[in-house]
């Protein structure tokens, strides 16, 4: 069903439906439609079609801590002028090219393995570093893109306007945290719950605890020390102040306020097509990853569209 110019209109499917709306949107469709968890959809008045209690649940997201800051004091002063300055500008609008092409000053990044996956080749933490500071911009894009308050800003972010440095950020690749998506009601116009329930696995906080302390290591080289004249920003952040500032117990504090995540929802409809117990849909997007991919997802959800529109035309016979 759809609305169009104010009329709902129904579409009836010859062969196959296909939900393709992402790790939010698909959930919501199939328990709007009486798949998923039954109890779920009784407090909601719904009909139960099939009783799937995985659907909406097992939500994922890449959480990352964006802002373990570094000064500068030389070598760097044209930080600031080649992001922002007019040559950038010139750049970007003319050809698409330049420092204004990379969002936020991302130079460079790289991936270790920290110790979650007991496979030494595989790599559960990603290092990004970033070539401004967030607070550089002076609050105008850095803040708002990761979700930090505007008390955070003021506070802790504020001092930083106008000043050269980099951040260094560190992003868990497979979180433990789970979270889901639930109705609000049974109007398909409301927007469902969606409960990322992040850091709710104590070993997430230990995770990013374990690879801040790593990027602190890679601060303190004399590459960054001397070359650079990086120095720690070590301005106590607001809400984690009664801590000894460095503690392991001031970075667990300082995980949890300044928490982001890389926009990557997935796996709330964890299983392959076809849904099992209805005929003739296909789940087919980010939410049917069982777990998230290491990397960002947009290529990842391009694979599972191009496996998922292979295996329609092996079903359909449209192929060999
Ligand atoms: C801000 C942001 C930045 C990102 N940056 C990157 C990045 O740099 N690199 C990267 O790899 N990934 C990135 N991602 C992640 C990537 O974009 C997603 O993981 C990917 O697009 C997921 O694909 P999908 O098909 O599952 O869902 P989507 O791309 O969300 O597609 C779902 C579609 O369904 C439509 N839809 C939903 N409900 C309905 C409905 N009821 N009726 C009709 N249509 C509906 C939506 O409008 C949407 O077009 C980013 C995501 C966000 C939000």
């Amino acid at each position: 069903m759809y609305i169009h110019n104010g009329k709902v209109k129904k579409v009836y499917a010859r062969k196959e439906v296909i939900l393709s709306a992402g790790a939010i949107d698909s959930p919501k469709l199939l328990l709007l439609s009486g798949i998923g968890p039954k109890e779920q959809l009784q407090t909601h008045g719904i009909r139960s079609v099939v009783d799937l209690k995985g659907v909406g649940q097992n939500f994922q997201d890449h959480p990352l801590v964006a802002g373990i800051s570094y000064t500068t004091e030389r070598n760097a002063e044209n930080l600031i002028p080649m992001m922002y300055g007019g040559n950038s500008q010139r750049d970007y609008i003319r050809n698409r090219t330049g420092p204004l092409s990379v969002p936020f000053g991302v130079v460079g990044y790289f991936t270790v393995n920290l110790g979650v996956d007991p496979d030494p080749n595989v790599e559960d933490t990603l290092f990004l570093f970033q070539s401004v500071l967030m607070g550089t911009d002076f609050g105008l894009v850095g803040v708002s893109t990761y979700g930090y308050t505007r008390e955070v800003f003021q506070d802790y972010l504020r001092e930083q306007g106008g000043r050269t440095g980099f951040v260094i950020t560190v992003k868990l690749n497979w979180p433990k945290s789970r979270g889901s998506v639930s109705l609000r009601s049974k109007n398909p116009m409301e927007a469902p719950v969606i409960d990322p329930n992040y850091l709710s696995h104590p070993d997430d906080v230990e995770m990013l605890l374990k690879s801040i302390k790593y990027a602190l290591i890679i601060g303190n080289t004399t590459a960054l020390k001397d070359g650079l004249g990086a120095k720690l920003y070590d301005k106590p952040l607001l809400g984690c102040k009664h801590l000894k500032h460095g503690s392991d117990d001031y970075w667990r504090c300082f995980v949890r306020r300044m928490l982001s995540i890389g926009y990557h929802p997935s796996g709330t409809c964890k299983m392959a097509p076809p849904v099992r117990g209805v005929e003739g849909l296909r789940v087919i997007d980010a939410s049917i990853m069982p777990l998230i991919t290491s990397s960002n997802l947009n290529a990842p959800t391009m694979m599972i569209g191009e496996k998922g529109a292979s295996m329609i035309k092996e079903d359909w016979g449209y192929v060999e």
